[in-house]
């Protein structure tokens, strides 16, 4: 039986009610998780608002903080909070990335200093920087789970600054999950099939992808937020306590095809 009551749960990456983080959030609450929500601020409040308007009835977040990860600071308040309202965290959600939109369409090799530094540190770095605040929270064992997708194995048309940044998130699972073992913090990564959200319209050729997976995977459809929302949950539940540094695919099983 899948029970998560009793856990604090921190999940970052919620923007609106399309996002995979909001299909997590929405499964773990209905696992009996104690819910915290990160938000990105903007200079007006509105991804503020939105955002709390969207999670406050549904899953009542305890902690609701604002989290930009090109912040140290605020990365270091978010986890303060976590420490002073609930001395415990249990599971970290980490499901967010940007890459400018030069970086998901045309030639790889035209891809700008900047654009290729900044989506590395939203999208990649993120992951160590949130993972190495986490960590002394996590003084009862942990669970940290990300998300990836399959063009960080194979050339995806379009996907190119965010493949190389995703190779990157799937290594560094790998070795944030030989680091935090011993501690018995475990971290995995689900690679989604393609979703329709804000993040991935950004994608050049998006609605095609989604179109041939539905015509290719065994399952004959792509796949949704509560279905990855409930391997997450399974990921950060005591029925997968042996499961550590691993990429689950959740995407109908087209990553087995030969396309
Ligand atoms: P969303 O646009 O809903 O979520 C992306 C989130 O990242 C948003 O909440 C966005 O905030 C946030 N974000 C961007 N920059 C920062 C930053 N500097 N600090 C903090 N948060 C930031 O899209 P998805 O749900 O699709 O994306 C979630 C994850 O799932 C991503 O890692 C994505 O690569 C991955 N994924 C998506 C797939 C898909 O097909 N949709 C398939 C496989 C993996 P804001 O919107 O407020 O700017």
């Amino acid at each position: 039986m899948l029970n998560l009551s009793g856990k604090n749960a921190l999940v970052t990456g919620i923007a609106n009610n399309r996002s995979i983080a909001w299909g997590i959030a929405q499964q773990l609450h209905a696992a009996g998780a104690n819910l915290g929500v990160t938000y990105l601020p903007d200079e007006k409040g509105r991804f503020e608002k939105k955002v709390r308007e969207l999670v406050e009835e549904p899953i009542a977040p305890s902690i609701f903080v604002p989290c930009d990860v090109q912040n140290d600071e605020q990365i270091q308040e978010a986890f303060n909070t976590v420490a002073d309202k609930w001395g415990k965290l249990d599971i970290l959600i980490h499901c967010l990335a940007f890459a400018d939109k030069e970086g998901l369409s045309g030639d790889f090799s035209a891809i700008s200093r900047q654009a290729f530094s900044q989506a590395l540190e939203i999208s990649t770095y993120s992951l160590g920087r949130l993972a190495g605040a986490a960590k002394p929270l996590m003084n009862e064992g942990g669970s940290i789970v990300t998300l990836t997708y399959l063009g960080g194995v194979r050339a995806i048309p379009n996907y190119n600054l965010m493949g190389v940044a995703k190779a990157g998130l799937e290594m560094s699972v790998r070795y944030l999950a030989a680091e935090m073992g011993p501690h018995n913090i475990r971290v995995n990564a689900i690679s989604a099939g393609p979703i329709r959200t804000l993040a991935s319209s950004a994608v050049g050729g998006i609605l095609d992808m989604i179109h041939h997976v539905e015509e290719v995977a065994p399952l004959r459809r792509t796949v949704t937020q509560t279905e990855v929302g409930n391997a997450a949950a399974f990921l950060c539940s005591d029925l997968a306590s042996g499961i550590t540094g691993q990429v689950l695919y959740v995407d109908a099983g087209y990553e087995i095809m030969g396309m």
